[in-house]
């Protein structure tokens, strides 16, 4: 079960980042390819390699006229960072391993959607 102890790791990690205040973004890592996380300080890290991550700022190049459609993407992101956050405390609890794999599916699934918003 190497791949689990991993994505576990990953995911307690990206746990302790939400629990912080840290916001999860659309972005990921251009290097490991996982969510980038905003801190409170303003900070944009890659949980995996540990570094700051220079991003543009959201709508930075869309330009103005679609402020609406941003607002419900940045809204359903909370959502998602929320219910993401809730599914990995989960994750830290369950010890039924057909469980901890569907949790570990829908920390995933979430995961996608968050990229895609
Ligand atoms: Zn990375």
């Amino acid at each position: 079960m190497l791949v689990v102890e991993d994505d576990r790791k990953r995911l307690r990690e990206m746990a302790d980042l939400l629990r912080e205040g840290a916001t999860m973004l659309a972005q990921s890592c251009p290097v490991c390819n996982v969510p980038l996380f905003r801190l409170k300080s303003g900070e944009v890290i890659c949980p995996s390699c540990k570094r700051r991550v220079v991003v543009l700022k959201e709508g930075e190049d869309v330009g103005g006229g679609r402020g609406v459609g941003v607002g419900v993407d940045v809204r359903l992101r909370e959502v998602l960072s929320r219910k993401l956050a809730e599914v990995i405390g989960r994750i830290e609890e369950v010890e039924d391993e057909d469980r901890l794999l569907k949790l570990l599916e829908l920390a995933r699934r979430i995961n996608e959607l968050l990229r895609e918003v």
